[in-house]
């Protein structure tokens, strides 16, 4: 096993990572910031070092100063979270030519993911259903060929810039007048955003469902799939809700789509925890695109599987065999994570501050992530995001019911949070039908 982590992240995740090694008996390095000094896994680290001072450009993301921190303090392999360096393909290669374990997919895997085009050429060819559309960028050339290449896929299209991310680098065509002009401005707005300027087109699905796959892949040629979670619950393309299962998907689809998700794992030699996301509509699956790391709402998975997804990425890390088949894999349950957010739950603005008051709640099926604690002051310069609540019941209604419970004990004084809108979703009547498309919440909101 690795003997010593250095975790490259804040926050809630990194506390997540540091139980995961601290269970496991591996040493922890923490890295932080100045602003940082007192977030909970700092302290709980065997050892902390910090890199930089609080903007994330000159910290969390110093390539070259979290090398230096894992150099100084002896330690074998670097856990990046999610967020900040992640997903980049130049920092797991930097990684791993210092002579340390990057704890996920190889540098190229992440390069080839991050490249919509390619991940859509990958998958495709691993037999996974992907959106009709351009099969590769649009020739801005040949405008007779892209006006009847919109015509063939059916209005509305989206025009995607290939390096895009973040929701960012999208233009939705509703009719053949305006194609060829949205084209030439994704592209500007791409080549100066992404420094790429390539762009592919899309059918547009109109209302979808968020719907994405977990797997998990070892460096032996195992792959397995932990079942779907459904995150349609989102604002301004940041999830709000998440859950497992997804409401209405059948243990066919299930298995199939899983099986497609695994094998594709196989084909490209896959390594470590992953994300295939779909779009879901009238009972097809089409993918989007990969995350080729941890995702926040990953312990909705962990609750109805009982795998625990941050011990498989150190386990496969460190060169070992996934402990599960896919055959030992059985959803058993419901499991939905509302995140708790430092911002006003009616104006989404951030509210940073000190916390003077907190209470969490507990019970069965119950689960806190997060790194706040009673006294904490949440700096203004990261995410808004301090915490996720996780309620676990046999049922779907069960799991509603406690999550209700749960968040109507839950108290964080000194700032606010978004506490009354999860409490609000939690009794919409179309969320507790279950099924809502991704467009729900920004509609329920009136925005
Ligand atoms: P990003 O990497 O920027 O997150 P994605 O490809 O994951 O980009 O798309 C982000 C969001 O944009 C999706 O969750 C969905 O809401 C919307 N979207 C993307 N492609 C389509 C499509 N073909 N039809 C409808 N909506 C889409």
């Amino acid at each position: 096993m690795l003997s010593k982590v250095l975790i490259a992240n804040r926050g809630e995740i990194a506390l997540r990572i540091l139980r995961a090694c601290r269970e496991m008996g591996i040493h922890t390095v923490a890295v932080h910031s100045e602003a940082d000094r007192t977030l909970k896994h700092v302290l709980l680290a065997d050892e902390s070092v910090c890199i930089g001072p609080a903007a994330s450009t000159a910290s969390y993301l110093q390539i070259p100063n979290i090398i230096s921190a894992a150099e100084v303090t002896d330690t074998v392999a670097i856990h990046p979270g999610y967020g900040f360096l992640s997903e980049n393909a130049d920092f797991a290669e930097r990684v791993e030519d210092s002579g340390f374990i990057f704890i996920g997919p190889k540098p190229e895997t992440i390069r080839l993911m991050g490249d919509k085009i390619t991940a859509i050429d990958a998958m495709k060819e691993a037999g996974v259903p992907c959106v009709p559309g351009s099969d590769g960028p649009i020739d801005e050339n040949d405008e007779k060929g892209t006006l009847k290449m919109a015509r063939d896929i059916g209005y509305p299209v989206i025009i995607k810039a290939s390096g895009g991310g973040g929701g960012r680098g999208m233009r939705v065509v509703h009719s053949e007048g305006s194609l060829l002009n949205s084209i030439a401005l994704t592209k500007s707005e791409a080549r100066t955003a992404f420094n790429n300027d390539i762009v592919y087109m899309e059918k547009y699905l109109e209302n979808p469902r968020h719907v994405e796959f977990q797997v998990l892949s070892d460096t032996h040629g195992n792959a397995i799939h932990l079942g779907e979670r459904d995150c349609s619950m989102q604002r301004r393309h940041q999830k709000v809700v998440e859950e497992a299962p997804a409401p209405g998907i059948t243990n066919k689809q299930r298995n199939k789509i899983g099986e497609r998700c695994a094998e594709a794992c196989r084909t490209i030699g896959y390594r470590g925890a992953g994300t295939f996301e779909f779009l879901y509509e009238n009972g097809e699956f089409y993918f989007i695109e990969m995350n080729t790391r941890i995702q926040v709402e990953h312990p909705v998975t962990e609750m109805v599987t009982g795998v625990d997804i941050v011990k498989e990425q150190l386990r496969i890390a460190a060169g070992e065999k996934l402990s599960y088949k896919q055959e030992h894999i059985k959803i058993r349950g419901h499991a939905i994570e509302c995140r708790i957010n430092a911002e006003d739950p009616d104006t989404f603005m951030p509210s940073p501050g000190k916390i003077t008051n907190l209470h969490f709640p507990g019970g069965p099926g119950i689960r806190v992530e997060t790194h706040i604690y009673n006294g904490y002051t949440v700096p203004p310069f990261y995410d808004s995001m301090i915490g996720k609540l996780i309620a676990y019941g046999e049922t779907r209604e069960s799991a509603m019911a406690r999550m209700r419970i749960a968040l109507s004990e839950m108290v964080i004084d000194g700032i606010k949070s978004n506490i009354p809108l999860q409490a609000d979703i939690m009794k919409d009547s179309a969320f507790q039908k279950g099924g809502v498309n991704i467009h729900y919440l920004e509609k329920k909101l009136g925005l």
